[in-house]
C-alpha cells in the first residue's frame, strides 16, 4: 500500500516553503470542519493549506459522542431539514470509510416515568427513519419489555415498558478528521499542525493572507492566499474579531462531558440512549473493554483552550446512570477516563443550550473572510461542500464537488461485511506477530487497510510482547504517515488510547516515552517535559472534578 509521507520532516519542508507559495485557499482550523473543506477544495483542483494551532482534531473534533447520527433529539425541535441532511449523510460517510463509521444499533428504553411514551417513541423513530431513508432490517423496531431485556439484561425489570430499537453509526471523530486530511494529501493538500494564525494581511481592504507561527519553535511565516476560510469551531468568533468583523458573537459555546468506565463495571451489551431524568437523553456506548457515557450540556464562558469535566458534570452523569441502572452503584472511583468538549452552536438568544439548533451558517465578511459556524461531525461533508462552493464562487472557479466518490484513506472496503472479512483474514495471517481478536478489532477499526502496514512494521519489534510491538509500530506509523509530533498526539488523537485503553498506557508509558525519545532524539529536558505532560493528562482525565 502506497501512503504519502506525512511526517515532521514533511512538515518542516512545507513550512520552509510557506512564504514563497500562493495558495488559492488557506483554511484556519484542523477539526472535522476544516478537514472536510480541505479535502473538498483540494479535490476540486484548488491549491490549499490547512492550518491548525494544536494537533489536528485536538479541539471539539476529538471530544464528541463519536456518533455519526441523524440526531433523534432534533426531531423534538422540529428541525426536519437537519435530521434529513445528517440522516442521509450517515450512509454516505459509512460508505466512504466502512471500517471507521460502523453500524451500531441503539436501544431506547421506555420507562414509566420517562420523557417519552411508547406511542411517541414509535412515531418519532418512524419519522427519523423516513427522513434518513433507512430501509429494510435497519428500520426501527418497537420491543416489549421482555425483548428489551433480552437485548440489554442490565435494564431493570421494574418500570420498564419496552424499548425502541433503531440504527445509528459509531466512529472515532479524531481518526475520521485525520483520514480526511490524509486523503487530501493525495490531492496536493498542505496540512500543518502546531501552526497558529496570529493575524490577517490585507490589500485594499481585502484579505490576502495570514501571519502564522510555528508553535514548535516560535518561527513566524507569511501565507499568501486568494481566499481564507475560518473553520475554527469554538474559536470562530475570536478570529472574526481579529478580522475586525462586526464584533457580534455568533457562536454560543456549550460544554459536553463524557465519562469512561471499565466494561466490567458498566457491562452493557449494547448501545443505549436513555433518559437522564431531567428531560434530556444521554448515551451509554460499549467500546472494546470500556463503556462511555455522555453527555452533559451546559453554557461555557471560560477559555476554550481549557475545557475539563468538573464535579457537577460527574455528579450529573453518575446520577443519571445510577438512576437507570441502580444495580451498578457507580461512584467517581469507577471513572477510568473522561473528556470534555465545546459545541460551537449558532447563538439563539433566550434558548437553553440543549434547545439551540445544530445547524450551520456561513458568514462572509466585508474583507472576504468566509467563516463557518455551528454544524455537526456527521454533516461535515455537506458543510464542506457549501463552503467550498462559496470559495469557488469567490475565485471564479467552476468545479463540482467530488467527495461523495472519494473513499477515505484506509477505507477501501465495499461495505462493513468486507471489513469483517478483512478482520478474519488478519487473524489467520501467520507471517505476522499474532494478535488477539480485540487487538485486531482495534487495529482495523482504527486504521482500516493500513493495518497491513502497521503489522509489517511490527516485525522489527518481534522480541517484545505483542501489545508493545504493536504500540511501537503504531508510533512509527504515526510519525511517518500521520504527522505525530509528540506522545500526546499519538495517545490522544491518533489512537484514542488515553480514553479507551488507559490501562495499557499506564503499563507501557516508560516504553512509549523511550520510543519517542529514541525516534525524535529528545534530550533529558525534553523527555522530562513530555513525561510530565502525559502524567498530568493522565491525572486530569482519570480524576475529573
Ligand atoms: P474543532 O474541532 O474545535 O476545530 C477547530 C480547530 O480550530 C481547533 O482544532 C482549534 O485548535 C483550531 N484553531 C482555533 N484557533 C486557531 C488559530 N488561531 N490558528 C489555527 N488553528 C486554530 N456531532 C456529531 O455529529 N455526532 C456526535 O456524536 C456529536 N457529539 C458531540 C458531543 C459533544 C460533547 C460535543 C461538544 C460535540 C458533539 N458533536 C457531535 C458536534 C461535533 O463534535 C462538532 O460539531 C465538530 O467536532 C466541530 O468541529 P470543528 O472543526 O468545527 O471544530
Amino acid at each position: 500500500m502506497e501512503l504519502p509521507e506525512f511526517s515532521l520532516r514533511q512538515r518542516s519542508a512545507w513550512l520552509k516553503n510557506l512564504d514563497t507559495q500562493m495558495y488559492d485557499l488557506a483554511i484556519i482550523g484542523g477539526g472535522i470542519t476544516g478537514a472536510g473543506i480541505a479535502l473538498d477544495a483540494s479535490s476540486r483542483g484548488l491549491k490549499v493549506v490547512l492550518i491548525e494551532k494544536e494537533d489536528f482534531a485536538s479541539g471539539t473534533s476529538s471530544r464528541s459522542t463519536k456518533l455519526i447520527h441523524g440526531g433523534l433529539r432534533y426531531l423534538k425541535q422540529f428541525d426536519f431539514k437537519l435530521v434529513h441532511e445528517v440522516g442521509t449523510e450517515r450512509a454516505v460517510v459509512h460508505h466512504l470509510a466502512p471500517h471507521l463509521v460502523i453500524p451500531e444499533k441503539m436501544l431506547l428504553p421506555i420507562t414509566e416515568n420517562g420523557s417519552y411514551g411508547k406511542w411517541l417513541t414509535s412515531i418519532g423513530l418512524y419519522i427519523y427513519d423516513y427522513l434518513a431513508s433507512v430501509e429494510g432490517d435497519d428500520q426501527r423496531k418497537m420491543l416489549s419489555a421482555t425483548q428489551a431485556r433480552e437485548k440489554e439484561p442490565l435494564l431493570p425489570e421494574k418500570g420498564l415498558l419496552g424499548a425502541g430499537y433503531y440504527a445509528e453509526y459509531r466512529t472515532d471523530d479524531a481518526r475520521l478528521t485525520l483520514e480526511i486530511i490524509k486523503t487530501g494529501l493525495n490531492y496536493g493538500l498542505t496540512a500543518l499542525n502546531y501552526t497558529r494564525v496570529d493575524a490577517f494581511n490585507y490589500r485594499e481592504g481585502k484579505l490576502n493572507g495570514l501571519v502564522v507561527t510555528d508553535t514548535k519553535n516560535e518561527m513566524q511565516y507569511q501565507v499568501s492566499a486568494r481566499c481564507v476560510v475560518n473553520a475554527a469551531g469554538p474559536w470562530v468568533d475570536l478570529l472574526r474579531s481579529m478580522n475586525m468583523d462586526d464584533g457580534k458573537t455568533k457562536v454560543f459555546l456549550s460544554k459536553g462531558v463524557h465519562l469512561v468506565f471499565d466494561h466490567r463495571d458498566f457491562p452493557v451489551k449494547q448501545s443505549l440512549y436513555f433518559d437522564a431524568g431531567d428531560g434530556r437523553m444521554i448515551f451509554a456506548i460499549p467500546r472494546n473493554t470500556v463503556t462511555y457515557v455522555g453527555t452533559t450540556e451546559t453554557a461555557f464562558k471560560g477559555d476554550p483552550n481549557e475545557v475539563y469535566p468538573d464535579a457537577e458534570d460527574v455528579f450529573y452523569l453518575l446520577k443519571a446512570v445510577n438512576a437507570m441502572f441502580p444495580e451498578l452503584k457507580l461512584t467517581p472511583a469507577h471513572i477510568r477516563s473522561s473528556w470534555a468538549g465545546l459545541r460551537p452552536l449558532i447563538r439563539e438568544d433566550g434558548k437553553k443550550p440543549s434547545e439551540m439548533s445544530r445547524k450551520d451558517e456561513i458568514l462572509i465578511s466585508d474583507t472576504g473572510l468566509i467563516s463557518i459556524a455551528g454544524g455537526k461531525l456527521t454533516g461535515y461533508r455537506k458543510m464542506a461542500q457549501r463552503v467550498t462552493n462559496e470559495v469557488c464562487n469567490s475565485l471564479g472557479k467552476h468545479a463540482a464537488c467530488l467527495t461523495q466518490q472519494i473513499p477515505l484513506q484506509g477505507g477501501r472496503f465495499a461495505d462493513h461485511q468486507e471489513v469483517l472479512e478483512y478482520m478474519e483474514e488478519q487473524m489467520g495471517r501467520t507471517r505476522w506477530i499474532p494478535l488477539s481478536k480485540e487487538e485486531i478489532n482495534y487495529l482495523v477499526h482504527t486504521y482500516g487497510r493500513q493495518t497491513d502496514v502497521i503489522r509489517e512494521m511490527m516485525l522489527q519489534y518481534n522480541s517484545e510482547a505483542p501489545a508493545l510491538s504493536l504500540i511501537h509500530a503504531e508510533i512509527d506509523f504515526g510519525l511517518r504517515h500521520e504527522c505525530v509530533t509528540c506522545p500526546a498526539d499519538y495517545l490522544l488523537q491518533r489512537s484514542g488510547r488515553l480514553y479507551f485503553d488507559i490501562h495499557t498506557v499506564r503499563r507501557y508509558l516508560p516504553e512509549i516515552l523511550g520510543h519517542f525519545s529514541s525516534k525524535l532524539e529528545y534530550n533529558a529536558e525534553e523527555l522530562d517535559i513530555e513525561e510530565s505532560r502525559i502524567n498530568s493528562i493522565l491525572k486530569r482525565i482519570s480524576h475529573p472534578s
